[in-house]
């Protein structure tokens, strides 16, 4: 069976990373990997982390390209390599423009798609933008849906969707795991991370990062105005990741010039910013797979979005919807540096046996669902 996995960016290759390791100890199962290029830069380092190189790689990202015009040149560019590896299945996962286009791509050709992380809504058509509609989509085309949890097959259940839906957890906790793993048990990965990081001493980590579409513009200036409030507190070290857009790269900086303690950096390695995440005292995000992470690693994380379509960490007390307005922000950061908590580590997204489920599903074997454990497990420890 030849099983194809379309990628693009770095989520991406995070999440699929161990669902194509476990597929490749299938000894009927030929995996293949195909990248689009949507986030060039971001995706080398994770993809070589976990030892995996693409069959195909599209170059399809042009400057200022705009979605509709990328999602165009992405189906007719996978459609040709449908063509050449005459795949029995394509996977994709999550709500990209490129898993829209691949399930397109492959719902033409009538190639069954596989869904990784299927059944995550917001119900709101615009936020996030456009993966919102991108996950509905691909839902329609898909023929198995692997939800991460309960809650994403309920919601699947409610659209009568074709198809079976397995509850597997998220494949991104296995990553995840895998990399804590790697850094337990490497010590000079965990001594680079740390020195990476230079936070000086008897200052806490605030751990930043803010990328989404419907956040720039004055969303992204109200984060940086509550960075920037945050920064006043003489005990914290803020650092924040910058996504390589020249934009935001621009807009943080000039708000944040003045706050000697923000350290605006480029993406940090996987690792480096898993060691970061464990160590961080607080978490500000809008990331997706930094809200699961952070549950897996019990820090406490604010969302800096309306809506979530991971309302898990939400009730079980991990994770606080802020919003981005500055005051708020400010505020929630405030009260939670002011009372730490000691880590509480949930297995809400998932356990790290992702994608041992996930390959059963496609291999056609019994699927023994995933079913989330709030609270209990030991913190897991990075640092020696
Ligand atoms: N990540 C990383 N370096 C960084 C910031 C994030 O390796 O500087 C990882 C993070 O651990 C997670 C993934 O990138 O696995 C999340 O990617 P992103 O926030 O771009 O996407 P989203 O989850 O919002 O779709």
């Amino acid at each position: 069976m030849r099983m194809l996995a379309i990628a693009g960016t770095r989520p991406e290759a995070v999440k699929l990373a161990p669902v194509v390791a476990a597929l490749a100890r299938e000894p009927q199962v030929k995996p293949l990997l195909c990248l689009t290029g949507q986030h060039r830069d971001l995706i080398a380092g994770p993809l070589s982390f976990f030892g995996l190189a693409p069959d195909f790689d599209l170059d399809l990202m042009e400057p200022g390209q705009p979605i509709g015009r990328l999602l165009g040149r992405a189906i007719a560019a996978i459609d040709e390599v449908l063509v050449k590896a005459r795949p029995d299945r394509v996977i994709v996962q999550g709500d990209t423009t490129t898993a829209l286009a691949a399930a397109t791509a492959a719902f033409h050709r009538s190639i069954p798609v596989a869904h990784v992380e299927a059944g995550l809504r917001t119900y709101a058509a615009r936020a996030p933008f456009p993966e919102e509609m991108n996950r509905r989509a691909i839902a329609l085309m898909a023929d198995l849906h692997f939800a991460p949890t309960p809650l994403a097959k309920a919601q699947l259940a409610a659209e009568r969707l074709n198809g079976r839906v397995f509850v597997t957890g998220n494949s991104g906790i296995d990553a995840l795991f895998m990399v804590r793993d790697r850094l337990a048990a490497d010590p000079a990965l965990r001594a680079e991370a740390e020195a990476a990081l230079a936070i000086p001493p008897g200052r806490r980590l605030v751990l930043v990062t803010a990328h989404r579409r419907e956040s720039l513009g004055a969303p992204f200036l109200a984060i940086c105005e509550a960075v920037a409030a945050l920064a006043k507190r003489d005990d914290v070290e803020i650092v924040w990741p910058l996504h390589p857009n020249p934009a935001l790269t621009a807009a943080a900086g000039e708000a944040l010039r003045r706050a000697p303690n923000v350290r605006l950096v480029a993406p940090l390695d996987l690792a480096a910013f898993v060691h970061a995440m464990t160590r961080a005292d607080l978490i500000l995000t809008d990331s997706g797979g930094v809200q699961e992470e952070a549950a897996a690693l019990g820090r406490p994380v604010l969302v800096l979005r309306d809506t979530t379509e991971r309302p898990e960490g939400i009730a079980a007390g991990l994770a606080t919807l802020v919003g981005t307005d500055p005051e708020r922000i400010a505020t929630a950061a405030t009260q939670l540096l002011d009372a730490p908590a000691a880590p509480r580590p949930a297995d809400i997204y998932g356990d790290g046996g992702a994608a041992r489920r996930i390959v059963d599903g496609l291999m056609g074997r019994d699927v023994a669902a995933f079913a989330p454990a709030p609270a209990g497990r030991e913190p897991l420890r990075t640092i020696g």
